[in-house]
């Protein structure tokens, strides 16, 4: 089954980027199809990132679990699999050199005076620049923090069109390290996807609001930017969280077909014909016909469950969801706004 890598992939080059919290869900399984299938359809190579940097989240055993369930489901990567474990010296030195230009600075604030002080914004508190220029006289240093541009940035989506946020009006200076040493999501995507030389992110529409970050990042690192397609994130029919709504039903990597025939209809492509009964040929099929402009320009998706299936359809209006790394509910109302607004 495992089809043969490309001999060269010069150009196209993207990736699927899971945290090992868990087994993989569904909704998981719908970016892997779309990063998957936009790559193979360009003749683009393939790879596979575990984002596995904050230990005290991840579920033992569940990045082991996650490529296993990938490899059942006839995805096949081109490169040795990363760690981002592995990659903490090169997100030190990305901060170093962030330092060498005067754009991050330590912060002794706790999380709960940045709550208290800070006014809201699309993802919580917006720090209010206690320690911006300098740390007052007694506190210590817990945390790194990037100075936010008071200009907003431009993100542009295939999927989602083009996005425009004020990085400083909507979340403010954002940490890079965290006060227990870790290092920020932010910073390490994209210290990665520019290691991995990656062109083509197509990733989960939770990750829309981080886009401008992540772009400021590349500028400020001198950095490329890469072409980004946010794809819905699965919701149920009641709007309901996927992640617990199917807590019963995992995806099986036993029978890979009608998952991954449900993703290819969510993401509103041209229906799997009847004759296609095997991975290879899903795989030929969706290859061959995958077309970007197909997908859903939305923050979310429904699927019916429990003998529901066939009620598939995009929602009009965008549904409280989470990823695996976990999204509260004004957080997907921020998107849903920010969608709503471009
Ligand atoms: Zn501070």
């Amino acid at each position: 089954m495992p089809r043969p890598a490309p001999r060269s992939a010069l150009g196209y080059r993207g990736r699927f980027a899971p945290s090992p919290t868990g087994p993989l869900h569904f909704g998981s399984l719908l970016a892997a199809v779309a990063s998957y299938a936009d790559a193979r359809s360009q003749n683009g190579a393939w790879l596979v990132r575990v984002e596995d940097l904050d230990p005290p989240r991840e579920v033992p055993g569940a990045a082991g679990d996650i490529l296993a369930t990938l490899m059942a489901f006839g995805f096949v990567w081109d490169e040795p699999v990363v760690f981002q474990r592995d990659r903490t010296q090169a997100y030190q030195s990305a901060l170093d050199l962030l330092h060498e230009h005067g754009l991050i600075y330590p912060c002794g604030c706790s999380r709960s005076e940045v709550a208290r002080l800070g006014p809201p914004g699309i993802e919580g508190p917006i720090y209010p620049g206690t320690c911006r220029n300098g740390l007052p006289k007694g506190r210590r240093p817990r945390s790194i923090r990037m100075r936010a541009p008071t200009s907003p940035i431009s993100a542009h989506d295939r999927i989602q069109g083009t996005q425009h946020q004020a990085i400083d009006r909507a979340i403010g200076d954002f940490v890079l390290r965290r006060a227990d040493g870790v290092y920020a999501y932010q910073l390490a995507v994209v210290v990665d996807d520019a290691w991995q030389g990656v062109t083509h992110v197509v990733r989960g529409a939770d990750l829309l609001l981080s886009t401008p970050r992540q772009i400021l990042l590349q500028r400020s690192l001198g950095l490329p930017t890469p072409s980004y397609a946010h794809v819905p994130l699965v919701v149920d029919t009641q709007g309901r969280k996927l992640s617990k709504s199917l807590a019963a039903a995992p995806i099986d990597p036993a029978n890979p077909l009608p998952a991954l025939e449900q993703a290819w209809g969510l993401l509103g492509q041209e229906p799997v014909p009847a004759v296609v009964s095997s991975l290879e040929a899903f795989w030929d099929h969706a290859i061959a016909r995958w077309r970007s402009a197909r997908v859903p320009a939305r923050a979310a998706v429904g699927i019916g469950v429990e003998g529901d299936e066939e009620d598939s359809r995009a929602l009009d209006r965008p549904q409280p969801s989470e990823r695996a790394s976990g999204m509260d509910e004004s957080r997907h109302a921020a998107i849903t706004r920010h969608l709503e607004v471009n």
